[in-house]
C-alpha cells in the first residue's frame, strides 16, 4: 500500500510537500522550516521528487582540470586556507609557461572544460589575464574556459582601467566561455564585514553577474556554508540568487560549498556533518526552482556523501578534476591534487542506482545515460594522488 504524503514527511511540513507537489514556489519562511526540521530525511525526499522531475536518474560529471594560477592574494579572507601566508602555504605565481606544461601533463586526458581561479595578486597586469586564456585556447582547442570569479573580474578590470563590461569582453574574444561562482560565499553585509570585507560586497557581486548576462557570458552560482553564517542567511542567499536569476536567467548551477575550517582563522570551528551537507543540498534544490541543476562538489563533501546527494537533490558530481589546491587537506598545503578516473566516478553514480551522464560545461550530454543494474558493493573509492607537480 502506498503511503501518503503525509505518512512520508509528517504533518509538520505537509503544508511545503503539497506546495512542491503542486511545482510552488517555497517562501522564505518555508526555507527556513526546511532548514530548522529534524527531519532530515523528509526534506531530501521532497528535494528528491523536484530532482527527478528535472532529471529522473540522470547524473551529470564533466571530465576537467583545474588550474590555480596563483595563491598570492591581498584580501586576506578569514575563512580561506589557499592564500600564501606565513606559517601557511607558500606565495607561488605560475608563468605562462608553467601553465602550459601543467595543461599539456594532462594532454592524454580527453577533458572538456578547464577551471582557471586564482588570488587577487595585483602585480600582476592586465595583460597577463588575456593571454593566460588565449593560451589554454591555443594548448587545448576546443575547450571550455571557465575561470575567474567575480572578485577576479573586478580586479582584472581595475589592472586594465576599463569598466567590469569590457574586461570581460576582452577575455570573451580571448576565449574565456564562462564564469564560476565563487567571490561572495555568502550575501550578507554581516557575513561580508566579519569575514572577507576587503572583497567585493554582494551588490558589487551581482553587479558583475548582470553585465556577464548582458554579454551572453554563462555562470555558475555557489554559497559557502559551515562557519559563521545562520539559518536566516543561508536563505537569504538562496532567495537573492533566485530573484537574480529571475532576472538574468543565465546561471546553470548551484553548488553548496562545504567549508573545511583546517589552516583557516576558523580553525575553532567544526567541520560540517553529513546532515549539514545534505539539507544544504536538498534545501537549494527546493529553494531555487529556476536553476535546472544543483551539484555535490565531491570534493568538498567527499564521496560517500556526494553518493548519497544524489538522492537528495543533487544532479551533478562535478569532475573527474585533475589537480585542486584550493583546500587544506591531510595537514599539509604541499600537493594536494586529486582526481577520480573515469570509470570510478561512473562506479560512484552507478553504484546508487543513478544514471551517469557525461557533459559539457553548458550541460549537453557527450556520453552516457543507458541505465545498467546498480553496481552492488563496489568498495572504498579512493581520489587519487596525481604526480608531484
Ligand atoms: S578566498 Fe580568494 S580572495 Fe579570499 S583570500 Fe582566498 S584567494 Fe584571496
Amino acid at each position: 500500500m502506498a503511503l501518503s504524503l503525509e505518512q512520508m514527511v509528517g504533518s509538520d511540513l505537509l503544508d511545503i510537500a503539497e506546495k512542491v507537489e503542486r511545482g510552488e514556489r517555497l517562501s522564505y519562511d518555508d526555507g527556513l522550516r526546511l532548514y530548522r526540521t529534524p527531519n532530515l530525511t523528509a526534506v531530501g525526499y521532497l528535494a528528491n521528487l523536484v530532482r527527478e522531475r528535472k532529471h529522473g536518474k540522470k547524473t551529470y560529471y564533466v571530465k576537467n582540470q583545474h588550474i590555480n594560477y596563483t595563491n598570492i592574494c591581498n584580501k586576506f579572507c578569514k575563512f580561506c586556507s589557499f592564500y600564501a601566508k606565513k606559517g601557511g602555504p607558500a606565495p607561488y605565481q605560475m608563468d605562462l609557461a608553467e601553465v602550459k606544461r601543467r595543461l599539456e601533463w594532462h594532454l592524454d586526458v580527453p577533458i572538456t572544460e578547464v577551471h582557471m581561479v586564482g588570488g587577487i595578486n595585483p602585480r600582476l597586469p592586465y595583460q597577463y589575464y588575456l593571454d593566460l586564456v588565449k593560451m589554454v585556447k591555443e594548448t587545448r582547442p576546443g575547450v571550455h574556459v571557465k575561470a575567474f570569479t567575480a572578485v577576479e573580474i573586478v580586479e582584472i578590470a581595475r589592472q586594465g582601467k576599463v569598466t567590469v563590461e569590457q574586461a570581460l569582453r576582452d577575455l570573451m574574444d580571448a576565449g574565456l566561455d564562462s564564469l564560476p561562482g565563487g567571490g561572495i560565499e555568502v550575501l550578507s553585509d554581516r557575513v561580508h564585514h566579519e569575514l572577507f570585507g576587503k572583497k567585493l560586497n554582494g551588490e558589487e557581486w551581482k553587479e558583475v553577474a548582470r553585465a556577464a548576462a548582458k554579454l551572453g557570458l554563462k555562470q555558475y552560482a555557489t554559497m559557502l556554508y559551515g562557519h559563521i553564517e545562520t539559518d536566516e542567511e543561508r536563505v537569504d542567499h538562496l532567495v537573492q540568487l533566485r530573484e537574480l536569476q529571475d532576472e538574468t536567467g543565465h546561471f546553470l548551477c548551484f553548488t553548496p560549498l562545504s567549508f573545511h575550517p583546517e589552516g583557516t582563522e576558523l580553525e575553532d570551528i567544526e567541520h560540517p556533518t553529513a546532515d549539514t551537507d545534505l539539507r544544504n543540498i536538498a534545501v537549494s534544490r527546493l529553494m531555487l526552482d529556476n536553476f535546472d541543476h544543483i551539484k555535490s562538489f565531491w570534493i568538498m563533501n567527499t564521496v560517500p556523501v556526494t553518493q548519497m546527494a544524489l538522492w537528495y537533490g543533487a544532479d551533478d558530481a562535478d569532475g573527474t578534476v585533475q589537480e585542486y589546491e584550493i583546500t587544506y587537506k591531510d595537514g599539509e598545503w604541499g600537493n594536494k591534487s586529486q582526481a577520480l578516473t573515469e570509470s570510478a566516478m561512473i562506479r560512484m553514480i552507478e553504484e546508487v542506482d543513478r544514471i551517469p551522464i557525461e557533459r559539457d560545461s553548458l550541460y549537453h550530454a557527450i556520453s552516457g545515460g543507458e541505465e545498467r543494474a546498480p553496481v552492488a558493493n563496489a568498495g572504498r573509492f579512493t581520489a587519487l594522488p596525481l604526480a608531484p607537480v
